[in-house]
């Protein structure tokens, strides 16, 4: 039987209703069983874990990052398969760091969550950790099926760093515009074998820890004035930034915003081109607006979303890497998170 390691580190799927005060609050997790007694008929052994003090995902950062892949990495040749039930405000961004972060990964890390608590009437929590627990679990000849950082959420697995969250409300809260769902949750499960990494299970899992820092995220918009620009890229320990532009990858033709990203990369800082689109890709010099970027030396994000753009920045400034280098790598898939 396949060996799943349940990590809880907060959010709405671990919280029950307080019915004296109506507020949520956290259960005890090693309590799971009794909340989903459904997890005894799976046909897996389910260990759990959870952060001492969890957290809303809202507070998630790179040192709970590091914190989460040393656990995986400790429990690494115990377990067959890791879940991890994560808030779903920054799932997304966690689970696109945690795809680069383990490096030569030959093991799932599925990531899911609710919008409701475990403990309500009408939770969606219930689907989301039992499948993503059988989709952890599923082997082929002996060796797990999936060998990538996944996200699973209403009936859906994603490549992980391929999705961003989209809704506040719905049940169905995440979308993978750019790839397709690895797996869909029918009457049957149906594993779309194509789209599944395919991982060289010879090589030696490594644990990336070293995330760099000094990142901005900057979002275009008709109205960014000279000066907040101007006061934003004069950051004296800036050391990535990341242009999130107006379609295939567009901005304003301003001298003054040109002149500063100019600057910008003189410093020796790498800066990223994603589009704000919620799909497609950028492709720099298709309009005028998008050509001054590219001939700056302005590094193409292409189809990566925001939150993946972020992690591999992070990432790859880790790794000290020379600018000169820094556009091929950036440029080039990783994990299956650009085209
Ligand atoms: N604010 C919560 C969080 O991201 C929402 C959720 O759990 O989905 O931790």
């Amino acid at each position: 039987m396949p060996n799943i390691l349940l990590i809880y580190t907060g959010g709405t799927i671990g919280m029950v209703m307080d019915f004296e005060t109506g507020a949520l609050k956290n259960f005890n997790f090693d309590e799971l069983q009794t909340y989903i007694p459904e997890l005894n008929l799976l046909d897996c052994s389910i260990s759990t874990l959870s952060f001492e003090d969890p957290i809303d995902s809202s507070n998630m950062n790179p040192e709970y990052w590091v914190k989460l892949a040393g656990i995986i990495e400790e429990n690494y040749n115990s377990f067959d398969g890791f879940v991890v039930l994560h808030g779903s405000d920054t799932m997304s961004y966690t689970s696109s760091a945690l795809s680069f972060m383990m490096e030569n990964l030959s093991k799932p890390i599925i990531f899911t969550g609710s919008q409701l608590p475990i403990g309500d009437l009408r939770t969606d929590a219930k689907e989301n950790l039992i499948t993503s627990i059988q989709l952890a679990a599923t082997q082929e000849k002996g060796q797990p099926l999936i060998t990538e950082v996944c996200l699973y959420f209403e009936y859906k697995l994603y490549r992980a760093n391929r999705t961003t969250k989209i809704n506040a409300q719905h049940f169905e809260a995440f979308a993978s515009l750019n790839y397709p769902p690895l797996a869909e949750s029918g009457v049957e499960l149906a594993i779309n074998h194509e789209a599944l990494w395919k991982s060289d299970r010879r090589k030696q899992l490594n644990v990336f820890k070293n995330m760099g820092r000094g990142v901005i995220l900057m979002k275009m918009f008709p109205g960014m004035d000279e000066d907040s620009f101007a006061h934003i890229i004069a950051y004296p320990k800036l050391k990535g930034l990341v242009l999130e532009t107006y379609g295939s990858g567009n901005v304003t033709t301003q001298s003054w915003f040109l002149d500063g990203i100019a600057h910008v990369i003189e410093r020796g800082v790498p800066v990223i081109n994603v589009t704000q689109c919620s799909g497609g890709s950028v492709n720099m010099g298709v309009y005028e607006t998008s050509f001054g970027l590219k001939k700056l030396g302005v590094i193409s994000g292409k189809d990566i979303t925001t939150e993946a753009a972020l992690a591999k920045l992070m990432f790859l400034l880790g790794h000290g890497i020379s600018l000169k280098s820094f556009r091929t790598i950036f440029e080039t898939s990783l994990r299956g998170e650009m085209q």
